[in-house]
């Protein structure tokens, strides 16, 4: 070992020092030293300049402990990100298949400081909302005598996950590292992953993600999407202000009751025949096909929507208010959520006078499955990396396209039970609630402004909507939520500049939302809402006009034949008007010409 100081020496050398023992020994070639000195003077400059290299803590995903089936009756499943309504509904579906769970509040503007503070930088708006929302709801948690420990150990949170390409595939890291920056670093982040079907069950997983699961969720989501979309169809035109918001909260809990109540069909205690399988070979298959279906052909949420469908029919609603209807589309989460995160869009509008269409999250459903189709489409059955077979196999090409045929036709099956069972919600809902776009429409009106297989966000469906409902004569203005730092919103928005050039009759406003800025965002909305304001008036004065009623006329019509006054009655949509006053005035006078109902020799009468 080398106890001197090293002999100073030439530069093509080696450096010299003395052992113990007092002999000349090599400490450091020539070309080693020319090392060192570089690596002194980098440093040397580097500190000059405050440049040096710091020490970097690259975030790791952490090795969680994993929630068990044993820590079920003492673990909180927290969820959130949807409406009031969808979330109620979830809850009420973890509820049945004996999970105790809670969903956090909507996230207001102190989430989103939360958000900023313990997250990143340079996130989408959303990230910063949810992610200080889960914080500020363990901050809660622990402000009312919880301690770290116990929070971590009593709650886990369950969110959805996916690889990208946009942000969304930094969530889970997000909420990971905002936790572990607020002190809660030992909390439990459970995915589901958008990308992965319906197996995603763990043996010993605390959470099962079953098909019972996805079946009991898939439920829930519809539901909620009709019955938000429903209220939202008669709110603005209630005669009794604040009824519809009642009925909703009764109905929701009616819903939550019944749903909780629902256990998921199993073998064994099925009153059919079926039962005598369950000891043998096929009780697996038997077991699969019995809860499917339970599903297709179970009448008993009907039931219940039926009843809710009664209580929505007592209110009483004026469908002579020309309203303009407002088509909000955007983001995911921006489009969903009813609170800061879009400057409480949608109760902004009702006050302004509007209509509003929320979007359901069942279109988002029917996007990824159609993306799949297009995958499989795109890729002729050829799996990636997998080199494709010389063209003279013509068997082996058979066998290729066969099976991705048969992959197609699985998830156009999935893609049409679904849709079966949406509908039949909504007509257990009294039949006034929106069907799904049809997906192939929307690629075939978005894809030449938006390649429809540039994925991230909503892809081209935030294209393809605004043309959709505008030239479709499905609303009078599109309202695009499009959270600040998304990426694919802000690429369609390029795109719509060619949407509106081409599609020149169209009111359409994107707003950026942000945890700031709402006094801006809403003054914009009124400035586009006036123009729709004036395009409802003219379409109602000319409805009025050419069915040769006054107003009052149709009023008294009206209030002679109180079912016109039930949300529930179907007012046939008129040709080439959008609003639904203007339909319903065309409507309730061919009923009285078809009555004979004679016309008043008043006709001073103007639309309202
Ligand atoms: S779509 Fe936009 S806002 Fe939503 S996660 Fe992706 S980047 Fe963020």
């Amino acid at each position: 070992m080398s106890t001197a100081a090293p002999v100073q020496g030439p530069l093509q050398g080696p450096i010299q020092g003395m052992n113990g023992t007092g002999e000349l020994i090599n400490i450091l070639s020539s070309e080693e030293l020319i090392r060192k000195r570089l690596a002194e003077e980098r440093l040397r400059l580097e500190r000059e300049a405050g440049i040096e290299k710091r020490e970097i803590h690259h975030f790791h995903k952490p090795i969680e402990r994993p929630f068990t089936k044993l820590q079920r009756d003492h673990t909180t499943i927290l969820f959130g990100g949807l409406t009031w309504k969808h979330e109620r509904l979830v809850h009420a579906a973890l509820e049945s298949l004996g999970y105790k769970c809670e969903s956090v509040p909507v996230p207001n503007k102190k989430a989103f400081q939360l958000g900023k503070e313990y997250g990143n930088n340079g996130q989408c708006n959303p990230t910063y909302f949810t992610v200080g929302n889960l914080v500020q709801f363990v901050q809660d948690l622990e402000a009312k005598g919880l301690t770290k420990d116990e929070i971590c150990d009593r709650y886990v949170f369950f969110t959805a996950g996916a690889c990208g390409p946009c942000r969304f595939g930094m969530y889970e890291a997000e909420y990971r590292l905002a936790l572990r920056n607020s002190g809660f670093e030992k909390f439990r982040v459970l995915l589901f992953q958008q990308s992965g079907g319906l197996n995603q069950a763990e043996a010993e997983a605390g959470l099962e993600m079953n098909m019972d699961f996805f079946l009991a969720i898939l439920n829930a989501l519809n539901i909620g999407d009709i019955i938000n979309d429903v209220a939202y169809q008669i709110r603005p035109y209630e005669v009794n202000a604040g009824e519809t918001d009642r009925v909703l909260e009764e109905s929701m809990e009616l819903l939550h009751d019944v749903m909780r109540r629902r256990k998921p069909w199993t073998l064994s205690e099925s009153k059919s025949r079926a039962k005598l399988l369950a000891k043998t070979r096929f009780a697996g298959t038997a077991e699969y096909l019995g809860k499917f279906l339970n599903q297709i052909f179970g009448d008993d949420l009907m039931t219940a929507l039926r009843q809710v469908r009664e209580r929505f029919a007592t209110i009483a609603i004026d469908r002579t208010r020309a309203k303009p209807i407002v088509k909000i589309t955007g983001e995911f989460w921006a489009q969903t959520t009813e609170g800061d995160g879009n400057f409480n869009m949608f109760r902004f509008l009702e006050k302004e006078g509007a209509q509003v269409v929320v979007e359901p999250i069942g279109t988002w459903i029917c996007y990824l499955m159609h993306q799949v189709v297009q995958k499989y489409h795109d890729q002729k059955g050829l799996d990636e990396g997998a080199a494709p077979p010389p063209a003279w196999r013509l068997d082996k090409h058979l066998k290729i396209n066969l099976a991705m045929r048969k992959k197609i036709l699985q998830i156009k099956i999935a893609e049409a039970i679904f849709k079966r069972e949406y509908n039949r919600i909504i007509e257990a809902l009294g039949g006034i609630g929106h069907h799904l776009v049809d997906q192939y429409e929307l690629q075939r009106l978005g894809h030449p402004y938006y390649n429809s297989r540039a994925a991230g966000g909503e892809g081209h469906l935030e294209v393809a909507k605004n043309i959709y409902y505008s030239h479709k004569g499905l609303a009078h203005m599109v309202l695009a939520l499009k959270p600040f730092g998304c990426m694919p919103s802000t690429q369609s928005d390029g795109a719509q500049s060619a949407v509106m050039s081409h599609y020149k009759d169209m009111i359409f406003l994107p707003i950026e939302t942000s945890g700031e800025g709402d006094v801006n965002a809403h003054s914009r909305v009124q400035m586009a809402l006036g123009e729709a304001k004036a395009k409802t008036k003219l379409e109602f004065k000319a409805a009025l006009e050419a069915s040769g009623r006054t107003l009052d006329e149709i009023r008294a019509y009206v209030e002679q034949h109180p079912e016109l006054k039930s949300p529930m009655y179907k007012v046939p949509h008129g040709k080439s008007v959008i609003g639904g006053a203007a339909s319903f005035v065309r409507h309730v006078a061919e009923r009285m010409k078809a009555e004979g109902v004679p016309v008043s020799e008043n006709r001073t009468s103007v639309a309202a």
